[in-house]
């Protein structure tokens, strides 16, 4: 028991500074210990929340101190390893430790209140001055004390009692009473047992021939002996399963809920698991052909001198087949395995070649588990028994998981931005912050990539990281030959069809002749990005958001892509009712209508965020490409994530220049990137495949580097840029957001915060300005840039910006204005 745990420090899921001292009750005093769960109050009201505790407390603070009111949990849900990976996160991303808390746990472990109904003893009821309905309601109440909504329309009949609820409620009728409730429920499984008394054979003749009347019970009790086992001819009892046993004797549950009754069998419930895959049987590791060993053997080295090592395989290398081996020799030492992938959903291909491998031991997490499967694998992972899940593969959240004892961690495709959370805080990069937790475990680290982001590569070139690399493709497969041409020149000589040059036509033809497979990218989604009218040449707009609306044909509607805003298309313009509307530029949409024109006989398929949003969408269009039915893929960057198909033989880029014009210091590198992996895509497998990107601009240095295959001849150029215009990997950035929904309040207070934060950093600050997009779901936005030097204190800096921040809050002009921090934005 601990020294002193009289006052606990609590932090609870809120956006607010620091942590909270609560009075522990004596009877709690042995069970509200570190890392549990507890039930507390906060602020005015009946708010209740569950917080965690952090630490016991001597110091107490001014504040009148309130009693925590309820422990949750038996064992602490949070290990020591944990909180300090909190700590560093909100210290270096500038966040609350609640924001942390709430990012981290999956919902229901952050319980629910659900709201109960009761009458309010403390009112007389007049009940002539209350309508039918609401007598019927306060009969209910008066006869069952407490109930929930559901409970009372059942009660009621009544369809949907909720706003007549909340007038109860307003006239002090009836209060709402919050109880908490872990909403985690295992899933239950019933089995089937004998009665301990009649394993005797003489006893069990006995039974037989009671039921000789009830002849389904009779076939029910056959059937669970035919399922026993015996030992020297006596049954050896055992627990099956109901259902197999209702199957195999093919009968009514009111047979065996006769023979329970009777004494005879009975019935008991095991936990079982909801996300085990069926995958218990594993195949060996594929053989490493002998670059692949090398490199393997290289990293293993490497990980003696250093902690991070950056893997620069080109793709199709066998970066996957790498990284299998490594984890085989973690998990037989007896410790666990991170695998992160930037999107889990675009990566169902690895899972699979994993579970082939490892069985039952991979778990897969996301945000796209329901709540009971996430609570499921976060405690498989935190216990150490039989059934500990050893490697689990996930997107950016799976670094919150309680491991207890991680020995490697591996970033897969480390360059994507996807790693990074953008809202709500904290604002982390997954990559670096896997860095950090592997620190706190003492585990090493492997970042892979065909394409690295800078940041890695020049942490490689300063000695921080280790570095290996694969420069060959499995199988020996050349890398691809990339075709570059002038849509500028086609478009004036007039020899483009549609969006398509006559090479890429060409080439297109040819493929679809020879059966080959083809995949067309461009990176907009919909039809068309804008819609002009041709009489006043005005475009619908977003309400909500400064910008054009996107039109998407098939659903003959105008939507906005950052707020979601729709609207119905018309034929006729909605500003002067006359004009008709001309399509400006080309969505994905389009480009499968004028393929459709092109090529009638070929199969078709889009592949983006609308054509993949219901469930499994995505999967079944994936599985229909790798079998062959489609024959032309159109896709956004979707398509250049991690997919592994066989028979690609073209890639066509419809446009590559609307990546190189994104206005932003990392657009160069995102153009290199995504270009270098959807060439990727092509011919793998059996043959060198073929891509074509068309541009108005084919001298640009980034399309030459992607052309020859130089990752380093880009890399190169581009860090002296970054370091000549002071940008990471150099300089570090923190980005200070200010929003308002008033443009002229925002303008005002934003200069004024510039000015004082002018005196405090100088030179290193830039702005304020408006956003690129001044205004989002109706919040117009400014920001501020810091560019600090690798060289100069980081942490000073952050320091007096919090210190600012919280000075220019506090200020009761600008309270209504919202900050938010970002550090090292993307
Ligand atoms: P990367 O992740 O570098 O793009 P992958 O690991 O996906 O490369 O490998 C590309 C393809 O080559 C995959 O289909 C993979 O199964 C196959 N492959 C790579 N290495 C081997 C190996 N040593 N033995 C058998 N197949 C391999
Ligand atoms: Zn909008």
């Amino acid at each position: 028991m601990p020294e002193s745990n009289h006052h606990v420090e609590v932090i609870l899921p809120l956006s607010v500074p620091g942590t909270f001292t609560y009075i522990v009750p004596t009877s709690y005093s042995s069970e509200a210990l570190i890392g549990k769960r507890v039930v507390v109050s906060f602020g005015t009201g009946r708010r209740l929340y569950t917080g965690i505790v952090i630490s016991y407390q001597t110091k107490l603070p001014a504040y009148d101190l309130k009693e925590l009111l309820d422990v949750i949990d038996d064992e602490p849900s949070v290990n020591e390893k944990v909180f300090n990976f909190w700590k560093w996160i909100s210290t270096y991303y500038m966040c609350f430790p609640g924001e942390v808390m709430n990012t981290a746990l999956p919902g229901t472990m952050n319980l629910s209140s659900e709201s109960r109904f009761v009458l309010n003893t403390n009112k007389e009821i007049s009940r002539l001055a209350l309508n039918e309905k609401e007598n019927l309601i306060i009969d209910a109440l008066e006869r069952k004390k407490e109930l929930k909504l559901k409970e009372l329309n059942q009660l009621t009949s009544l369809k949907n009692s909720l706003s007549l609820m909340k007038q109860l409620v307003d006239k002090e009728i009836v209060s709402v009473f919050e109880s908490f409730q872990a909403k985690y429920l295992p899933k239950k499984r019933p089995r089937i047992k004998l009665n301990i008394e009649l394993l005797d054979l003489v006893k069990i003749e006995q039974v037989r021939h009671s039921l000789l009347k009830a002849p389904a019970q009779l076939k029910l009790l056959y059937s669970f002996l035919e399922h026993l086992d015996f030992v020297d001819e006596l049954p050896v009892n055992k627990f099956i399963p109901k259902d197999v046993l209702l199957k195999s004797a093919n009968v009514g549950p009111a047979a065996l809920n006769a023979l329970i009754k009777k004494g005879i069998l009975s019935v008991d419930y095991i936990e079982e698991s909801r996300i085990n895959t069926g995958f218990s049987e594993t195949n060996d590791l594929p053989r490493l052909q002998n670059f692949q060993k090398k490199c393997l053997d290289e990293i293993r080295q490497q990980h003696t001198e250093r902690d991070v090592v950056l893997l620069h395989g080109v793709t199709s290398s066998g970066k996957t087949e790498i990284y299998s081996h490594l984890i085989e020799g973690v998990v037989e030492s007896g410790q666990q395995v991170l695998y992160l992938l930037p999107e889990i959903a675009l990566t169902s291909q690895i899972i699979n070649r994993l579970r082939k491998y490892f069985g039952n031991r991979v778990a897969v997490y996301h945000s796209g588990l329901n709540a009971n499967e996430r609570t499921e694998i976060w405690k498989r992972i935190s216990n150490k028994s039989e059934n500990e899940i050893k490697i689990v593969l996930g997107a950016r959240s799976a670094i919150f998981l309680p491991f207890n004892n991680i020995g490697l961690i591996i970033v897969d495709e480390e360059h994507d931005r996807s790693f990074k959370q953008q809202d709500p805080a904290p604002r982390y990069e997954a990559r670096d912050t896997a860095v950090v937790l592997a620190g706190i475990h003492k585990a090493k680290v492997l970042l892979g990539s065909a394409t690295p982001s800078l940041e890695s590569f020049e942490n490689a070139l300063s000695g921080k990281y280790g570095f290996s690399e694969l420069t060959e493709r499995f199988g020996g497969i050349e890398m691809p030959e990339i075709q570059v041409v002038d849509i500028g020149e086609e478009y004036r000589k007039k020899r483009m069809k549609y969006s398509f040059s006559t090479l890429l036509y060409k080439e297109m033809s040819e493929k679809l002749e020879r059966g080959e497979q083809i995949i067309i990218f461009q990176n907009r989604r919909g039809y068309a990005p804008l819609i002009i009218c041709n009489s006043c040449s005005q475009s619908p707009v977003c309400v909500n958001c400064d910008v054009a609306l996107t039109y998407h044909k098939g659903i003959q509607s105008l939507i906005c892509h950052y707020c979601g805003y729709k609207i119905g298309m018309t034929i006729n313009c909605k500003s002067c009712g006359k004009g008709t509307y001309t399509d400006m530029g080309k969505g994905t949409e389009r480009i499968e209508e004028e393929l459709k024109k092109l090529f009638p006989d070929a199969a078709l398929s889009r592949f983006d965020f609308d054509s993949t949003r219901k469930k499994n969408a995505f999967q079944n269009l994936i599985d229909k490409f790798e079998r062959g039915e489609i024959d032309i893929l159109i896709g956004t960057q979707m398509v250049t994530k991690g997919l592994d198909f066989e028979n690609v033989g073209l890639v066509g880029i419809i446009n590559a220049d609307n990546l190189l014009r994104f206005p932003d210091f990392r657009s160069f590198e995102r153009t290199f990137q995504m270009l270098t992996q959807v060439a990727g895509r092509a011919g793998r497998k059996n043959k060198r495949g073929k891509v074509i990107i068309q541009t108005f601009d084919p001298i640009h240095p980034v399309i030459g580097f992607v052309t020859n295959s130089d990752y380093k001849g880009f890399v190169n150029k581009e860090l002296e840029e970054r370091l000549t215009f002071k940008y990471p990997p150099f300089y570090r950035i923190i980005e200070v957001r200010l929003k308002h929904s008033d443009r002229q309040k925002l303008n005002n207070a934003s200069i004024i915060f510039g000015k004082t934060l002018k005196g405090i950093f100088r030179e290193q600050l830039l702005g304020p300005e408006f956003n690129y997009i001044e205004r989002i779901r109706n919040l117009y936005s400014m920001h501020f840039i810091l560019k600090v030097s690798k060289k100069s204190s980081i942490s000073n800096v952050k320091n007096k910006l919090a210190e600012t921040i919280a000075d220019f809050n506090s200020n009761d002009t600008f309270k209504s204005i919202k900050v938010q921090i970002d550090v090292d934005p993307y």
